[in-house]
């Protein structure tokens, strides 16, 4: 049997805190529980908001905590052509389709469907869909469009893509902490509408590059935050697209703020850097977590 892998990604876009220790060391307690892999990954597409000194900051806190994972270290920034040549399959399939709307298009549109009556659907997350109208543009005005410079995303076509597979998505859930059982949760991408899988200026999204690395790093064991619980629909969509494997799925209870709310990067409070320098321990951290 192959070796179990686990993999911590965080994105240098601010400082880690309580929620990513407990994250990264759940993940290490598991890989050790069970002999397996550790890997670490920067998540690191989004060339505006990340930077070097946040990846140092990831690194220094990582080892301090007693974070260890295995070499080489996984910088997604590195691998851009790989990501582009999964889109380019994508759209080869025409399961993709560039979208133009701005988002003020976007607002607008919508506004203009709820004063009417309409009733338009929201994302999870709380979001609106895509309003999918420039589907139907023909390759020429596709074409003309980009030629003339216009922005866009690559959108993928959800429809399309739920017809193209055909039988019902699924991922496997395990159900505690411990790995000990699991349940099968029906995927739902359409719940999401067409996602944005890759920009013009970055051919990729967070959804396009985190399978596409899970596949490539062997990644059989995906433990994070319940945060992303529902983007595993659209991960288990494009997985599936893609013919790549099947990982099994942990998503983990988040660590609260004392405002009983989901930390953020900016609450200085909570970072690692700040409790360190506040005189706590390792140690110390693993008891505010809860491990
Ligand atoms: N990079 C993502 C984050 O920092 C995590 C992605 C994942 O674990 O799939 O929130």
């Amino acid at each position: 049997m192959t070796r179990p892998t686990f993999r911590f990604a965080p994105s240098p876009n601010g400082e880690l805190h309580l929620g990513h220790a407990y994250s990264a060391l759940l993940n290490q307690q598991l890989a050790q529980a069970s002999a397996g892999r550790l890997l670490l990954r920067i998540e690191d597409i989004d060339t505006t908001r990340c930077t070097p000194e946040f990846e140092a900051g990831i690194f220094r806190d990582l080892e301090w905590l007693g974070f260890s994972w295995a070499e080489p270290v996984r910088r997604q920034s590195e691998h851009f052509a790989e990501y582009q040549a999964a889109l380019q399959r994508l759209a080869r399939e025409e399961l993709v389709y560039p979208a133009f709307m701005s988002r003020g298009d976007i607002r607008a549109f919508i506004t203009e469907r709820e004063q009417r009556g309409e009733n338009w659907p929201r994302d999870p997350d709380g979001a609106p869909l895509y309003p999918g109208i420039d589907k139907t543009l023909s390759t020429r005005e596709r074409n003309r469009r980009i030629d003339a410079g216009l922005p866009f995303a690559w959108r993928l076509d959800v429809e399309a893509a739920m017809a193209r597979i055909g039988t019902p998505l699924s991922w496997t859930e395990f159900t505690d902490e411990t790995l000990g059982a699991t349940s099968e949760v029906e995927a739902r991408p359409r719940d999401w509408g067409d996602v944005v899988v890759a920009r013009r200026e970055v051919p990729t999204s967070y959804h396009l590059s985190v399978v596409v690395d899970d596949a490539l790093q062997g990644v059989s064991h995906v433990v994070r935050g319940r945060d992303l619980f529902f983007a595993t629909s659209v991960q288990r969509l494009l997985q599936q697209l893609l013919g790549l494997p099947k990982p099994a799925y942990f998503h983990h209870r988040l660590v609260l703020g004392p405002d009983g709310r989901k930390l953020s990067k900016s609450q200085a409070a909570t970072g690692l850097s700040a409790l360190r320098e506040n005189g706590a321990t390792p140690q110390a951290i693993r008891q505010l977590v809860g491990l």
